[in-house]
């Protein structure tokens, strides 16, 4: 069936379209504008724009894909981890097509979403492969088997800040709009990665391999940054830019390629919104190829919060005999990653 995803977790209401893997069509209309000048998302606010967005961005995805309503054979949605109120009006849209359109629902975990973006660019994963999540709220080394069906294995986590958090709180204080990741590469062009010495954290002999840990990073940040500026100068953000970038993309693909080397897992797969930056993708690139492991990126529209990811997911599960969720299914603003879809579902016999 054509499967429909709802995505709206956060400030981005997204569409996709999806049938066997294949990306049909998709549209996203973001609340990001409403936002900026409150410095961060304000989830009432992002709330509110999902509910203006969802019916037209569900319309914009069809015409892109050349498809009616009633073409559409199943609906998944993104039930959690995000904002409650945000989450909410996702849901509901989503309950009331597949209820208006009679066909099933699937209940779907955000960041299973982000590791599927994937497969609609370069095909299913490779089972086993070890997957880097890095976005907003997240950063995760995970050794994921199939997706639709196993338990995904959590190698680390953040112990503290997330990447995509770090950048936009470094940002702030560089005097950069939100969303500072995007800020931040866009800077980072005209800097130099080695003006400043940044913490690389949790990368000692006696650190866990593959737990990450952010917060150092951001308040030596800011201590350089007020430093630079006690002294009456003006602040250099394109080297301070550069340097964050590089410590950022130095650990991360440090620590992912040894999660690799350590399971013998020959596929490195980057995904989440810190995956659209030039220097992870770059970095990764490098190491992965010195390393003889391949590596897998999702275009960057790919990598930040969208529906199609969401459909994705959806399609994986149908493919994969999965139950669909009941009608009153429920949002998990805080759901932990354990199963691509929030409710463990049996297969069909
Ligand atoms: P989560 O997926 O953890 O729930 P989220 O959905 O808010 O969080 P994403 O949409 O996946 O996160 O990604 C948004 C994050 O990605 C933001 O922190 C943003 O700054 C960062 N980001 C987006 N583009 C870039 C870029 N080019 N360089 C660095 N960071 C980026
Ligand atoms: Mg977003
Ligand atoms: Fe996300």
């Amino acid at each position: 069936p054509i499967v429909l995803g709802i995505e709206s977790s956060c400030d981005e209401t997204g569409v996709g379209l999806v049938r066997d893997g294949r990306l049909l069509g998709h549209a996203v209309s973001t609340s990001i504008a409403e936002h900026v000048r409150f410095g961060g998302v304000v989830p009432e606010i992002a709330a509110r724009a999902h509910v203006h967005a969802v019916t037209p961005t569900v319309r914009a995805a069809l015409e892109s894909a050349g498809l009616r309503r009633g073409d559409i054979g199943a609906v998944a949605v993104t039930t959690g981890p995000g904002l409650a109120t945000a989450l909410q009006v996702g849901v509901a849209a989503a309950k009331g097509f597949a209820l208006a359109l009679d066909v099933p629902l699937y209940g779907v975990h955000h960041l299973a979403g982000h590791v599927a973006a994937d497969t609609l660019e370069h095909g299913p994963l490779p089972d086993p492969s070890v997957v880097l999540i890095v976005s907003g709220g997240h950063t995760s080394l995970l050794l994921v088997r199939d997706l639709a069906r196993d338990p995904i294995v959590h190698l680390g986590d953040t112990l503290d800040d997330a990447a995509g958090e770090c950048f936009d709180k470094v940002a702030r204080v560089f005097g950069l709009p939100y969303p500072g990741g995007p800020a931040i590469d866009r800077a980072a062009r005209d800097g130099d990665p080695d003006s400043v010495a940044f913490p690389r954290g949790l990368t000692g002999p006696r650190d866990d391999p593959y737990a990450f840990s952010f917060s150092g990073l951001k308040s030596a940040a800011a201590r350089w940054a007020e430093r630079v500026r006690a002294q009456g100068a003006e602040l250099p953000v394109a080297d301070g830019a550069a340097a964050l970038q590089e410590a950022v993309a130095d650990v991360l693909t440090r620590k992912a390629v040894a999660a690799c080397r350590a399971h013998d897992v020959r596929t490195l797969v980057v995904v989440g919104g810190v995956a659209a930056n030039s220097r992870v993708r770059s970095l990764a690139a490098e190491r992965c190829a010195a390393a003889g492991i391949a590596l897998r990126v999702p275009p960057p529209r790919l990598c930040t919060d969208n529906g199609a990811m969401i459909a994705a997911v959806g399609d994986l599960l149908i493919r994969a005999g999965a139950a669909p969720a009941p009608l009153d299914v429920s949002i998990d603003p805080s759901a932990p990653l354990e199963y691509a879809s929030l409710r463990p579902t049996a297969p069909a016999a």
